[in-house]
C-alpha cells in the first residue's frame, strides 16, 4: 500500500470539493484531494449566487447581495451568514479567474441576477452563466426572432414545448427539429456524444449545413447544451460564424455537458497546480492521531492508499454526495459520526404538502459549526482543531428552494480554506 503525506486533504469532488482544492492551491497550500461521484454532474451549468429568500415568501431578488444581506438578517445560522460579503465575492472572482484560464469563460452583471431559458422553457433567474449560454440572456432581454433546434432522438429537450412555454414572454420564436448529421439512424442521441463530435470541425460544418436554411431572418439560434466539451466558447462562435446567426446553448436534463465541462475543467488543471488528486475513490477510514494529525485509508471497495494529513476539509455533500446517510431514525453524517441538526422525530422530516411553499425541514439538517467553519461535536465545541466543513453538508440552509447551490458551495470552501490557512500557514494569498 502507497502512503503519502500532506498539509490539508479535501474530501469531496463536488462543487464544493473542487473549489476548496481551487483555493487551497491558490494559497500555495500542498493538498490532496478525494472523492467519487458527485451533483456537479447534474448540475446546469448556472452559478447561483442567491435567487430566493424567505422561501415560503417565494421573494426573487434582483441583487443577490441585497437578498443576502436579508438572509443574514433573518437565519443567523446560514452559512452565508457566517462570512463577510468580500470573502464570498473574492472566493467568486478567484473561482470565475480560474474557469476562464481552463477555458470555460462565464459572464455575470456583477450586482444582478440574470434571466436564462431551462430545458423546460421556464425562466430561470441566476448569477453566473457561461458564455456559451449568454446569449440566450440577451435574446430573451430584447425579445429578438429566434430559431429554437432539437435533434431527433435527443430526450428530455423539446424546442416546440420550450417556445410553447414561452410564447408570452417571448413571441418571437420558431422552432424546427432536425437530425444530427451522420445520426440519422440512430433511435437515441445522447448529449455527451454530440458534444464530443461537435469538438471536431468537420462535424460542425456538416451540422451548419443542416442549420442554416432554417435560420430565415432568425438574429438567435438556440441550441441544447452539446456545443464540445473542452472549447465550448470557440464551438459556439465557430458554429454562429457557420450559420450565420448568435448561437448559445440551453441547459439539457441531467446529466449535463454543462456539468461535465466544469468537472473536466478541474480535473485537468488541479495535476498542473500540484495538486495530488483521487478521483473515483473514497475515504474509508479516519484515525486522528496524537498530535491531531489524521491517517486515512483510501480506496475503492478495500484501503488502496493511506493519507496522513495536517487538516481535512469536509466537502462530502448530503444524500446524493453521500456526506449524510437516513436511515428509519435518524439522519448521520457519514465519516466521523458527528452530530447532525435534524427534526426530533423522522415524522418532522417533511411536510404533509410535497409542495408546501415553506419547503422540508429535512433539507436544512446538516452540520453544525463555528466561526471557522469547523463541524461541532455533541457539546458544542469544535470536533477537531483542523477539521473544517463547506457547502451542503452545512446545516440551516436550503440550496435547492433559495437557489444557491453552486454559490453557496464556492463561498464556504472559500471561507473554509481561509480558517485553515489563518491557524495553518503563514498566508502567501488572499
Ligand atoms: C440536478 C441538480 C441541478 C443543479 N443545478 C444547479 C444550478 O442550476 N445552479 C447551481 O448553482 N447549483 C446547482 N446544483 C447544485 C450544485 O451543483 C451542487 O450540487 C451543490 O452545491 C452541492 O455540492 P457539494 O459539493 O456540496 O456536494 P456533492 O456534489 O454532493 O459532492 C459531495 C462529494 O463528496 C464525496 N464524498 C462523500 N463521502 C465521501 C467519502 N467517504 N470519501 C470521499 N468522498 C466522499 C462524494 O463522492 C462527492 O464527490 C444542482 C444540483 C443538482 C443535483
Amino acid at each position: 500500500m502507497e502512503h503519502f503525506e500532506t498539509k490539508l486533504t479535501v474530501i469531496g469532488t463536488g462543487m464544493t470539493g473542487m473549489a476548496a482544492t481551487l483555493f487551497a492551491a491558490n494559497r500555495g497550500i500542498d493538498t490532496v484531494l478525494v472523492g467519487s461521484t458527485s451533483e456537479i454532474m447534474f448540475a446546469s451549468g448556472f452559478i447561483d449566487l442567491l435567487g430566493v429568500h424567505p422561501i415560503h415568501e417565494r421573494k426573487s431578488w434582483k441583487n443577490p447581495w441585497q437578498g443576502i444581506a436579508e438572509v443574514r438578517r433573518d437565519i443567523p445560522n446560514h452559512p452565508y451568514a457566517r462570512m463577510d460579503e468580500t470573502d464570498i465575492r473574492t472566493a467568486f472572482d478567484q473561482a470565475l479567474s480560474f474557469l476562464k484560464d481552463a477555458g470555460l469563460p462565464y459572464l455575470r452583471r456583477n450586482e444582478q441576477n440574470c434571466r436564462a431559458v431551462t430545458s423546460l422553457g421556464t425562466l430561470k433567474s441566476t448569477y453566473c452563466i457561461p458564455h456559451t449560454m449568454w446569449a440566450g440572456v440577451e435574446a430573451l432581454e430584447e425579445k429578438s426572432p429566434c430559431l429554437l433546434v432539437d435533434f431527433r432522438g435527443l430526450k428530455g429537450f423539446s424546442a416546440r414545448q420550450i417556445a410553447a412555454v414561452l410564447q408570452h414572454e417571448w413571441p418571437n420564436l420558431r422552432t424546427v427539429r432536425i437530425s444530427f448529421p451522420e445520426m440519422e439512424h440512430m433511435e437515441e442521441v445522447y448529449t455527451e456524444a454530440l458534444a464530443r463530435n461537435l469538438s471536431m470541425e468537420h462535424n460542425r460544418v456538416k451540422l451548419a449545413e443542416v442549420i442554416r436554411p432554417h435560420v430565415k431572418g432568425s438574429v438567435y439560434v438556440g441550441l441544447p447544451a452539446i456545443l464540445g466539451i473542452s472549447s465550448s466558447y470557440e464551438v459556439a462562435c465557430d458554429i454562429s460564424d457557420k450559420i450565420g446567426a448568435k448561437v448559445f446553448e440551453i441547459p439539457t436534463m441531467p446529466p449535463s455537458v454543462p456539468g461535465l465541462r466544469l468537472k473536466e475543467a478541474f480535473e485537468e488543471q488541479f495535476p498542473l497546480r500540484g495538486v495530488r488528486p483521487f478521483f473515483q475513490k473514497q475515504v474509508l477510514n479516519v484515525h486522528n492521531g496524537p498530535g491531531g494529525e489524521f491517517k486515512l485509508d483510501i480506496g475503492g471497495d478495500t484501503t488502496e492508499f493511506g493519507v496522513k494529513t495536517d487538516g481535512i476539509i469536509m466537502a462530502s455533500g448530503r444524500f446524493l454526495g453521500g456526506g449524510l446517510r437516513a436511515d428509519r431514525h435518524q439522519i448521520r453524517e457519514t465519516i466521523f459520526g458527528l452530530p447532525v441538526t435534524q427534526p426530533s422525530d423522522r415524522r418532522l422530516w417533511h411536510r404533509r404538502s410535497f409542495l408546501d411553499s415553506r419547503g422540508h425541514p429535512v433539507n436544512r439538517c446538516g452540520l453544525e459549526i463555528d466561526d471557522e467553519f469547523r463541524p461541532l461535536d455533541k457539546s458544542g465545541h469544535p470536533a477537531y482543531p483542523n477539521l473544517f466543513a463547506a457547502g451542503s453538508v452545512l446545516a440551516h440552509q436550503d440550496w435547492m428552494r433559495m437557489k444557491c447551490g453552486s454559490g453557496l458551495a464556492i463561498a464556504t470552501a472559500y471561507k473554509a480554506v481561509k480558517a485553515y490557512s489563518q491557524m495553518n500557514e503563514r498566508p502567501v494569498g488572499p
